[in-house]
């Protein structure tokens, strides 16, 4: 079954086939490495994830490249405020994008390029647009982007020249750039390499106009190209960096190979939170582990995060949480009762080659979910077709023989949504209201004192209001029944 996005270049739903036929290369804007992700980064990242699951599941491989950005302003202005060495820095954020995105259930991309691994790559690009005429070097030793010499600037974001003011590596962070600190001759032309200034200390490297780093919309074009070629299938990023980051990665790479980059570009809407941006000052800027801290498991979250279509804004809020909770406990009842009638048993169910062998197959009740995915990958509806279907089969099972139809139907939406249905079960800790944890307390007390028959009154009452009470080594932990 052919599977659709939104192609922010056409403005429309198209197919996304891989020109080979066979193997779809798709790039991802990766993190920047100076912080934790926040839940709306995840948010991008999820959503792509969904959208390589559901085109391996259609049959077809993907090559899925996701950079790190680990030069640019932020890094080195963070590891210069805790004057930690640049690569030491960014390794420690990197690992902790590695274990969100493992407890996210997000699989791990094929390539993971750093940029300052590509540095020779991005000096080559350089070259070839001065070669040819689209970029220039300052006397300060910066190259810049000659945006008035390539006719297509602005074809993928739309935006008249005139308009074009900003640039997310300005000096004051996303606000109009000051044309005079970035020696430009327009106002539009930005940076590909930046000459070493005092504040960037000892990140820097050689090059043919002196010493200095790249800029960031160089990096991606230089590390796509490097592993995909210079025309691949599909890029992808969040809304905000359709310009001005993804129109300057066309513009150098166009101009210097002369051949189409992207064939097809998928952007995901952002995330607000309680109806407002995420930032720092408002104080509702969300890691994964913060809201670990709450104590909601990192399936509620991916849940949350790939409930709203991607091309639709989605607000966070706590109360969304509650909601994917209990939402994954009726999933994950439904799953069980459907794997104990058709005899399969949960390793099988999630397992990526056993459902591949069967995600060829009619999906049964669910081929209304799959072909939601498929087409411009529709997560809410598919998810709203998949409760239909399980309430359809909950009522008339069918015949005994369709069984294990169903059950692989439904095996194949939840690997294609990445949902771990019974993963959370440990890791959340729903917090127990103050009556609760005091009983909890006694309980634990009476233990200690080896007043058993107390403890274990106490752990009735608690069972009676819904909490259970699991012993650690430790101590314990409560679970919401
Ligand atoms: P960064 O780490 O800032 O380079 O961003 C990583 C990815 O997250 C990029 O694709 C951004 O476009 C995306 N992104 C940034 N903010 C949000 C948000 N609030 N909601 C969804 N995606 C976002
Ligand atoms: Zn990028």
């Amino acid at each position: 079954m052919p599977v659709s996005l939104y192609d922010t270049l056409t403005r429309s739903i198209s197919e996304i086939r891989p020109e080979d036929g066979k193997t779809l290369g798709f790039y991802c804007c990766g993190p920047t490495v100076y912080g934790p992700s926040h839940i709306g980064n995840l948010r991008t990242f999820l959503l792509q994830d969904v959208f390589r699951r559901t085109v391996e599941l259609s049959g077809l491989s993907v090559k899925h490249v996701r950079n790190l950005t680990d030069v640019d302003d932020k890094t080195i202005r963070e590891s210069r405020a805790k004057s930690v060495p640049l690569k030491e820095f960014t390794r420690g954020w990197t690992e902790r994008f590695h274990r969100d995105s493992a407890a996210l259930n997000m699989l791990p991309p094929h390539f993971e390029p750093a940029a300052t691994d590509h540095i020779k790559q991005q000096i080559e690009l350089i070259r070839c647009l001065i070669d040819r005429g689209h970029a220039y070097a300052s006397e300060s030793g910066s190259v810049y982007f000659r945006v008035s010499s390539f006719g297509n600037y602005g074809k993928l974001s739309r935006l008249k020249e005139r308009e074009i003011t900003t640039d997310r590596e300005g000096p004051a962070g996303g606000e109009p750039i000051d044309a005079d600190e970035y020696e430009r001759d327009s106002g539009a032309d930005f940076a590909l390499w930046k000459a070493h200034k005092e504040e960037d200390g000892d990140v820097c490297w050689e090059s043919p106009w002196g010493p200095g780093r790249p800029g960031w919309h160089l990096e991606c074009s230089a590390m796509s190209m490097a592993y995909l070629g210079q025309t691949f299938d599909l890029h992808g990023g969040g809304v905000d960096l359709v310009f001005p980051h993804h129109e300057n990665e066309i513009a150098q790479s166009e101009a210097c190979t002369c051949k189409p980059f992207a064939r097809h570009w998928f952007h995901c809407a952002h995330l607000t939170v309680e109806g407002s941006k995420m930032s720092k000052s408002l104080g509702n800027l969300y890691t994964l582990d913060d809201i670990q801290a709450r104590g909601h498991g990192p399936m509620a979250v991916r849940y949350v995060l790939i409930s709203a279509h991607y091309r639709q804004q989605l607000n966070f809020t706590m109360d969304t949480l509650h909601a994917a909770e209990s939402a994954l406990k009726r999933l994950r009842a439904k799953a069980d009762a459907l794997m104990e009638t058709a005899g399969i048993d949960r390793d099988a169910f999630y397992d990526a080659g056993t459902i591949m062998k069967h995600a060829g197959e009619d999906a049964g009740a669910f081929q209304p979910a799959w072909e939601q995915l498929t087409r411009d990958l529709n997560t809410p509806a598919a998810l709203g077709e998949a409760f239909r279907a399980l309430g359809d089969l909950a009522k008339n099972p069918g015949a005994p023989g369709v069984a294990g139809k169903q059950a692989w139907g439904f095996a194949k939406i939840v690997r294609a949504l990445g949902l771990d249905l019974h993963r959370d079960r440990e890791a959340a800790r729903p917090e127990a209201p103050e009556e609760i944890r005091k009983l909890a307390e006694a309980r634990w007390q009476a233990k200690r004192d080896k007043d058993f028959a107390r403890a274990d009154a106490l752990r009735d009452q608690l069972k009676e209001a819904g909490w259970r009470i699991l012993d650690r080594k430790d101590g314990y932990e409560l679970e919401a029944l």
